[in-house]
């Protein structure tokens, strides 16, 4: 079984403004910049064209933090997947847990959002996880096993193939607090056989799946080494220059270090 290509992605979140974003990139595109892995950096919807300009010729790819599931009407202040495309930007996160918890995000509005990404042709990368309480009640699986489901009704099998899905425990979003790499690797587990079971085995092998949660230099490239991890996704480790050693892990883990 070919091995899965790592994905690195950032979650810059509601920070650098377009000059700030610009004078980052400029510092650290070379540093960021790889063929060997999947580098994509989701910015505010301000900056998308600022780093679009600025990563132009480079493999690092953009994306957005989220995406409305209509292509266009009524939706003040929304941004639809056509107007993300015609911009020529390949990714965008959906159902992140900051999203579910403070702007009302369900699972119906994350398959929906998924749906209609996917229809444009832009790489949607779901968020899934659980809270501390519902870990501490044990509850993981049964939570990753409820929205995972719910996130990908509808899609076929070559479409779950092609997108990515971050296991991103709510407790260690922003914590300093990162899950260990056995709870990292057991719920990045469940989630792929999960697929295998809804789908099957070839396109559970090909999805990618991505550990988020306090993912810096420091533990990146042990979390990275594990069998069902794909990659990461990094917020505040991916607005430091050290970000270029996050990458760095992930290419190290495909064997091009
Ligand atoms: C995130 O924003 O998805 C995230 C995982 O943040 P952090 O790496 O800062 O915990």
């Amino acid at each position: 079984m070919p091995k899965r290509r790592k994905v690195i992605a950032g979650n810059w979140k509601m920070n650098f403004t377009p000059s700030e974003t610009v004078e980052f990139l400029k510092d650290n595109k070379a540093e960021f910049d790889t063929s060997a892995v999947d580098v994509v950096l989701c910015v505010p919807y301000v900056s998308l064209q600022p780093a679009l300009d600025v990563l132009e010729g480079s493999n690092i790819k953009v994306g957005a933090q989220n995406i409305h599931y209509m292509d266009a009407g009524a939706y003040t202040a929304e941004i639809s997947a056509p107007m993300l495309k015609d911009m020529g930007v390949p990714y965008a996160i959906i159902g992140h847990s900051e999203r579910r918890e403070k702007f009302g995000e369900t699972d119906l509005t994350v398959n929906l959002r998924t749906i209609n990404v996917l229809k444009h042709g832009i790489v949607p990368i779901v968020c899934v996880g659980e809270t501390l309480k519902q870990r501490g009640q044990e509850r993981t699986s049964e939570i990753l096993l409820k929205q995972l489901p719910m996130a990908l009704d509808g899609l076929t099998a070559t479409q779950v193939a092609n997108l990515v899905i971050a296991y991103e425990p709510i407790w260690a979003i922003g914590t300093g607090v990162v899950a260990s790499t056995e709870q990292a690797e057991e719920a990045c587990k469940i989630i792929r056989e999960c697929i295998a079971q809804k789908y099957d085995k070839k396109t559970a092998e090909a999805v990618r799946i991505l550990y988020g949660g306090s993912v810096d230099a420091t533990n990146a490239k042990e979390l990275f080494a594990q069998e069902n991890i794909d990659g990461g996704l990094v917020g505040g480790a991916s607005m430091k220059p050290s970000f270029k050693d996050v990458i760095k892990a992930g290419a190290g883990c495909c064997g091009c270090e």
